[in-house]
């Protein structure tokens, strides 16, 4: 376990904000996830690493979960606290070379999107379409990062979006190439659903990747 130097806490809409702190030589693969605490409660949390491998600081996305312990924490940090960080860990690991033919479906809900950033940071000028959902627009998490041309934003609660619905509403519209690979971040409930679409569109279950935040 290191402790980290907070350098900026950057919101993007009320509840959700990308905390930026330094790196200390911790290297990951785009995908992975650090855990994160209070250096004082000594609780902690798992984090999708937003920022891209050859950053020279690491960043976290995160949403204030309403009662949560860590999450409102978070929130309150200010340049120079100090955080417990630890790994990186998990297997949700990208490099466009692992997965032939490099056809990519990404697919998240709410800061779910936070490893696809990662992704797209560090292998910029790939072949990709990305689905976010979320409940109303403002909440497309930093979607200039990413090429306009390949982002789909599905919006649950309002119309201002490019698709009124659910991610798995969207889905159900689509043609798949059965080579694509799927990587699908967020909620249980998507992920479960989203699957069953997948597989009964053709895509094996071996080109579907997964990680669940909760
Ligand atoms: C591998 C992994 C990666 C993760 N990456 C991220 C990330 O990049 N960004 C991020 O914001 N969170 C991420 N999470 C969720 C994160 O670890 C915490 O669960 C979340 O921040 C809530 O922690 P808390 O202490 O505030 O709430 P807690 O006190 O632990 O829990 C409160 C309740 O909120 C539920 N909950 C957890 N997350 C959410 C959510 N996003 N929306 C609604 N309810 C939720 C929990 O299931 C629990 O019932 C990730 C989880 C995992 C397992």
């Amino acid at each position: 376990m290191n402790r980290h130097q907070v350098l900026s806490v950057r919101e993007i809409t009320p509840e959700t904000f990308v905390i930026r702190m330094e790196k200390k030589g911790l290297q990951f693969q785009t995908g992975q996830f650090i855990t994160v605490g209070d250096i004082r409660t000594g609780e902690r949390r798992e984090y999708s690493v937003y920022s891209g491998e050859q950053d020279d600081y690491l960043e976290i996305l995160v949403r204030e979960v309403q009662g949560g312990k860590v999450s409102g924490r978070l929130k309150r940090l200010k340049p120079g606290d100090q955080l417990e960080v630890d790994g990186p860990f998990g297997f949700f690991k990208f490099h466009p070379g692992m997965f032939l033919p490099p056809d990519f479906l990404f697919i998240a809900t709410g800061t779910g999107i936070s490893p696809f950033h990662s992704f797209v940071k560090t292998h910029p000028g790939m072949d990709y379409r990305l689905v976010h959902g979320v409940r109303y627009a403002n909440e497309a998490y930093d979607h200039a990062d990413f090429d306009s041309q390949r982002v789909v934003l599905c919006t649950s609660r309002d119309e201002a979006g490019h698709f009124k619905g659910r991610v798995s509403d969207y889905l159900r519209t689509l043609q798949l190439k059965p080579a694509t690979h799927c990587f699908l971040c967020g909620n249980s409930q998507m992920i479960g659903d989203v699957f069953d679409i997948l597989t009964g569109k053709g895509i094996p279950v071996s080109n579907i990747y997964s990680e669940v935040y909760f």
